[in-house]
């Protein structure tokens, strides 16, 4: 069957339901940057004090580790680095591992991040527990997508503290939604997948434990529910 032309498409209300949803996506972890990245910061501090006994990091970068030296027993799942050096990278690793639900996974992508750096930068730490295909541009949660937030917070057990058991449930429904969403080849969804994925969004956003009260969830569900509202579109 051939595309539809433009206009049609353009008038076409699964259509505009699909922007909606990918839209209030957009809200949604804009919503979540600076809970994030200040959670993120917090976590980094107690590893830091944690790994060198106090707030006091190695003078420079490790030049021995790499991303590709981190191997994977196929045995055990175990990750380990082969090799011990002075900026405790393997120490690091065990660390990072203790925070991840799934730690024995085959699908942790050290290649997301700079080893070298997890001494110095929070965010490549956080980069462990994202989706394979990050980049050295992505510096921090706005040059995330919504998929890399939702997959942090699933994968690093620090989260779960965080939110409700409501809410993250809702991070594992909304991250599985987002999939369904972008990879539907019509580019559409009904009236009621829409309602329900935006309320969902907004139900996670004011998660009472720690999201609720903050001002960048509170313009974001607001954000949303303009996307819901929206005539002209
Ligand atoms: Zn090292």
């Amino acid at each position: 069957m051939a595309a539809p032309a433009p206009m049609d498409k353009v008038k076409d209300i699964e259509y505009t339901n699909w922007l909606k949803v990918t839209l209030a996506l957009y809200y949604m972890k804009s919503g979540l940057h600076t809970f994030i990245q200040s959670e993120i910061d917090q976590l980094h501090q107690s590893l830091v004090k944690k790994i060198y006994g106090g707030p006091s990091v190695p003078l420079s970068p490790c030049t021995m580790c790499d991303a590709s030296h981190v191997v994977r027993n196929k045995h055990s799942g175990v990750w380990t680095f082969p090799k011990q050096c002075s900026s405790y990278c393997d120490v690091w690793l065990y660390e990072l591992l203790k925070l991840h639900t799934n730690p024995k996974s085959e699908k942790i992508y050290w290649n997301n991040s700079h080893v070298s750096s997890w001494p110095f930068k929070p965010w490549e730490c956080a980069k462990v527990f994202m989706p394979r295909g990050q980049t050295p541009s992505n510096a921090g949660p706005a040059e995330c997508d919504a998929q890399a937030l939702l997959t942090l917070l699933t994968c690093c057990t620090h989260f779960h503290h965080k939110l409700s058991q409501q809410g993250q449930g809702l991070t594992h429904k909304i991250s599985s939604m987002r999939n369904k969403v972008i990879h539907n080849g019509e580019m559409k969804v009904c009236d009621a997948d829409r309602s329900n994925y935006l309320q969902e969004m907004i139900q996670m956003l004011e998660d009472p434990v720690n999201l609720k009260s903050l001002e960048g969830c509170k313009d974001a569900v607001g954000n949303i529910r303009k996307v819901h509202d929206c005539i002209a579109c």
